[in-house]
C-alpha cells in the first residue's frame, strides 16, 4: 500500500478517534496480509478491539470519576456473615434496573456491617454497565454545598451533584447536619426526585432522623422523597470489622473473658 494512502488512513482514524487501530496498524495490516481474513472479518476484529479499548477506558475514568472510598465488589461481599441481608434483593438491585427507574437504595445498621461495601460494590455495577456514579459522605456534600451557598453558586452545585445518574451519599446520621445544611440537602434529593437514583447509608433508623437534621419537618420532606420509589436494605448483625479483629486475637468475645 502506498504511503500517501497509510497517511491517509492513520489522519482519518484520529479524527474518528480509533486511537487503537491508529496506533497499531501496520500489525493489524500485517497480520491480516498473513491470516488473509474475509472484507466483513477483517472489518469486524478491528471495530471489535477498538469497541473493548474504549470500553475500558470509559470505566477506568467512570471509577475515577466516582470518587469511591476503595473498591469493593458483590463477589467479595460475605453474605454468609450477614443473614438479614436478602442475596436475591441485592442480585436484582445489581442488574442496575433501579438506575433505569431513577430508583433508590437505602442501606441501614449499625457501624461495619458492610453498607458502604454494598453501596460502592453498587456503584460499581452501574458504571459497569456505563452510568455515572459519584460517591461523597453526607458531611462533605453538607460542606460542600454550604460553600457555595456562602459563595452565591448553589445552582452550579446542585446542578454538578446531580448529573450522575447514582449519587452515593455515605454516613448520614454520623455528624448532625444544621437545619441549614438539612435545607440545602433537601434541595438536591428533591432535584433528583424521579430524575436520579441516589444510594444512601446510614447508621440511623428512619425515626432518628429528626434529631440528625435537627428539624423534624425536612427530615420527614427528605425520607418522603427518598422513600418513594426505594429499597430499604435493614442490616441487623454484627460489624465485621470487629469480627475480622476477633479472628485475628485482638479482642476477645465478651463470654470469653474473665468472669
Ligand atoms: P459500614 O459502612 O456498615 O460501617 P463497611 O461497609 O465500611 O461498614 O465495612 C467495614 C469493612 O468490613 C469493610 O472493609 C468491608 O469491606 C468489610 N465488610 C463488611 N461486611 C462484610 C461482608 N459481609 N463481607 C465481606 N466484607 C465485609
Ligand atoms: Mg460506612
Amino acid at each position: 500500500m502506498s504511503n500517501p494512502t497509510l497517511s491517509r488512513i492513520e489522519s482519518n482514524l484520529e479524527s474518528l478517534k480509533l486511537y487503537r487501530t491508529r496506533d497499531q496498524l501496520s500489525s493489524i495490516l500485517e497480520e491480516a496480509g498473513k491470516e488473509n481474513p474475509s472484507y466483513a472479518d477483517f472489518l469486524d476484529t478491528v471495530l471489535l478491539a477498538e469497541r473493548v479499548v474504549k470500553a475500558e477506558k470509559q470505566h477506568a475514568m467512570y471509577t475515577a470519576m466516582a470518587k469511591m472510598p476503595f473498591v469493593k465488589t458483590l463477589e467479595s461481599f460475605d453474605f454468609g456473615f450477614q443473614p438479614s441481608i436478602d442475596k436475591k434483593i441485592i442480585k436484582e438491585l445489581a442488574s442496575c434496573m433501579f438506575v433505569e427507574r431513577a430508583e433508590n437504595i437505602l442501606l441501614l445498621g449499625p457501624p461495619g456491617t458492610g453498607k458502604t461495601h454494598l453501596a460502592v460494590a453498587l456503584g460499581m455495577k452501574a458504571i459497569t454497565q456505563k452510568h455515572r456514579t459519584f460517591f461523597i459522605s453526607a458531611a462533605s456534600l453538607v460542606s460542600a454545598l454550604n460553600k457555595a451557598y456562602s459563595e452565591n453558586r448553589l445552582e452550579e452545585k446542585i446542578k454538578q451533584i446531580c448529573m450522575p445518574r447514582v449519587l452515593i451519599i455515605d454516613e448520614i446520621g454520623y455528624v448532625p447536619i444544621d437545619p441549614h445544611g438539612a435545607h440545602l440537602l433537601f434541595q438536591v434529593i428533591s432535584r433528583r426526585y424521579e430524575k436520579g437514583s441516589i444510594i444512601i447509608t446510614s447508621n440511623r433508623g428512619f425515626g432518628q432522623w429528626g434529631e440528625i437534621f435537627g428539624d423534624p419537618i425536612i427530615a420527614t420532606a427528605i425520607l418522603d422523597r427518598l422513600l418513594h420509589h426505594s429499597t430499604v436494605i435493614n442490616i441487623k448483625g454484627e460489624s465485621y470489622r470487629v469480627k475480622e479483629k476477633m479472628r485475628a486475637g485482638l479482642i476477645r468475645k465478651r463470654d470469653e473473658e474473665e468472669p
